[in-house]
């Protein structure tokens, strides 16, 4: 039945585009022969690589106990996953939507099929800049389907796609400050504290750095993300976001091969509508990122007060009334400076929030009008309320992290997973509460979805547009939530199934996209099936984006999943030939 779904879509899509629409794989006969591709593996020094999804060593007859083994122990460690070329961090983009998947768990050797699926035919594994021009410049002349990857994070599987050439920049790790930064080509009078990572350096390794020189800089709370890749070209928010504004607000400098093979340095003086659109139009659009600066900032004085606070409810009905009471307070705990990630189950709720440059006083007076309000009412208990100080970013954040996972000490992977995602503007928040609050528990109790995750990162300095010149839209300075929605299944979850659950998460998310019309959401953390995706990731900046898109890549060498200037992209490789809003229905 799976086998006969997936044949239908093949030729669905190849009766509605023609075989002249869609890149070269290795089933066309445009693809490269293999004389052509041992040609090009000389010529990036040998650095080409034949990626496999990441179970391959678990099945037969290439079965490797040892490998296996080892990918078992460590499947949800993604620094781990990190360095395995073919796998992405959510193991149901190397399957893609309809694939057959390659399955890892079980005992000893699996006899199931392992798939290729979306895993990329061929990878260079980049050690240097001339490799990315000699990928870009080999792709658009074999018309292949290239894609980058840094870390295989990307919730909606756009560092891989079926039948293309992967451009792999882990290996690329250098990293370095700069007390005094001046971007190329700009007047010496403003010098600033900078940091430059390449791609292969992660937010973690960043931090680390960093705290050596007791600087800090806007990154993300799980910091197994690349330090220079889709992070801060998607926005890149996290803990330090409401206290110093974006990660794409703070980007001073990028370099970039662009579709022309050229290495180009964007920054606000040269290449500056390139520089605009690499902050916030999203990565694997506009070029290969080869570095990223960004501004640093002294690490605050007064340290980092985590306050953890859990409270559960005896009933329904008390538990609406605390998610209410949680929306009503979410203004004055925003006003207190606090930021972070919350959880609401169906009869408790997870406040893991942190008071950056502030006192354990300070924190607790902040939380006092929910915890007094839990304390006064019957039905509800407070089962932890924690305050904890540490002297900086680091400790804070490794404290947070290693408590949740010990060992990792960040956010696990290797699950399958999918998300849906709104962001929450401080108006609803703040005008319309009751809105709000039914609409969450209409997720919660109708709709089965618990828990739901919240981020409170926003809102602060991440609301100012003053000296912000980027294209991220006004939905990313309106906002007080990002409101995650999440699934996740198993190897043995058949392909209806995987395609009932994107489904389900779509229609639910709805409930969140009808009280926020004209509302957006993130595209780095996105419903795979957003619809009017043009505007719900980058709003009103979205022509200007794709007006640059056009002007650095005319031939649309870069495309991705409901990236600026992709429209046109199906499922695969296939280019429609009309220009179609939104891309769900081809895939229904
Ligand atoms: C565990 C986890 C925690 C996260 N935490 C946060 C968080 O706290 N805050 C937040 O804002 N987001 C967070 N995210 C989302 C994250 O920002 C995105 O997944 C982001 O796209 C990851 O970028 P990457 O380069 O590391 O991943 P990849 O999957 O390698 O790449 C993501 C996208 O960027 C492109 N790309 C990658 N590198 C480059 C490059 N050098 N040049 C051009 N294009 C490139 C890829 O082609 C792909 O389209 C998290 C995701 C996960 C899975």
């Amino acid at each position: 039945m799976e086998l006969s779904f997936h044949l239908i879509l093949l030729s669905l899509l190849l009766s509605s585009y023609g075989e002249s629409s869609c890149k070269c794989t290795p089933r066309s006969s445009c693809w490269p022969s293999s004389t052509i591709w041992s040609a090009f593996n000389r010529s990036i020094d040998g650095r080409l690589l034949a990626p496999k999804p990441y179970a391959w060593p678990c099945h037969t007859p290439q079965y490797d106990p040892v490998a296996c083994s080892a990918a078992r122990q460590l499947q949800n460690n993604p620094f781990a996953r990190s360095e395995v070329v073919g796998a992405m961090q959510y193991p149901n983009w190397e399957s893609g939507i309809t694939g057959f998947g390659c399955p890892l768990n079980g005992t000893g050797a699996l006899s199931s099929p392992c798939y290729q699926d979306d895993v990329s035919i061929y990878a260079i594994n980049v050690s240097s800049v001339s490799h990315i021009q000699a990928g870009v410049v080999f792709a658009k002349k074999y018309n292949l389907r290239l894609v980058i990857k840094s870390s295989g994070h990307d919730w909606l599987g756009r560092s891989t796609a079926p039948g293309s050439l992967c451009i792999w920049l882990h290996h690329l790790t250098n990293i370095f400050t700069n007390d005094s930064f001046v971007p190329q080509s700009c007047p010496v009078s403003d010098p600033v504290p900078a940091v430059t990572a390449q791609p292969g350096v992660t937010w973690d390794f960043l931090y680390d750095f960093l705290r050596q020189r007791n600087r800090v800089a806007v990154g993300p709370m799980g910091s197994s993300p690349s330090a220079a890749g889709g992070f801060v070209q998607g926005g890149g928010h996290g803990p330090l976001s409401r206290t110093f504004g974006y990660a794409a607000d703070n980007a001073l400098e990028f370099t970039v091969v662009t579709a022309d093979g050229r290495v180009r340095v964007a920054n606000r003086c040269r290449n500056p509508d390139l520089f605009w659109a690499l902050k916030g139009g999203g990565g694997g659009t506009f070029g290969v990122v080869v570095s990223a600066t960004y501004r640093t900032f002294p690490d605050l004085q007064l340290g980092y007060v985590q306050t953890l606070f859990i409270a559960a409810s005896a009933t329904r009905s008390s538990h609406e009334d605390l998610i209410a009471k949680f929306v009503e307070v979410t203004p004055s705990m925003d006003e207190a400076r606090l930021a972070g990630y919350f959880f609401l189950y169906t009869n408790y709720i997870t406040l893991s929030f942190v008071l950056p440059n502030g006192t354990a006083a300070e924190a607790r007076a902040a939380f006092a009008p929910l915890v007094s309000y839990v304390e006064g009412h019957p039905q509800l208990l407070v089962i932890t309320y924690t305050v904890t100080s540490y002297p900086n970013f680091v400790q804070w954040h490794d404290g947070v992290l290693c408590a949740t996972n010990p060992g990792v000490c960040t956010d696990l992977t290797g699950a399958p997973r999918a998300l849906a995602t709104r962001f929450m503007p401080r108006t609803i928040i703040q005008d319309s509460p009751a809105v709000l609050t039914n609409a969450l528990v209409r997720i919660l109790f109708e709709r089965s979805f618990s828990p739901i995750f919240g981020l409170f990162v926003f809102g602060g300095a991440a609301a100012s547009v003053q000296g912000r010149n980027n294209s991220l839209s006004a939905v990313w300075r309106d906002a007080l939530w990002h409101v995650s929605l999440s699934r996740t299944w198993n190897d043995s979850t058949t392909v209806k199934e995987r395609q009932q659950i994107f489904q389900y998460l779509t229609t639910t998310d709805d409930i969140l996209r009808n009280i926020t019309p004209g509302g957006g959401c993130y595209k780095n953390e996105a419903d795979y099936f957003e619809p009017y995706w043009q505007d719900a990731f980058f709003g009103e900046k979205y022509s200007a984006l794709k007006a640059i898109k056009e002007s650095v890549d005319p031939t649309r060498l870069f495309l991705c999943w409901k990236c600026v200037g992709s429209e046109n992209l199906v499922q695969g490789n296939c280019k429609a030939a009309g220009n179609r809003k939104s891309q769900h229905t081809s895939l229904t």
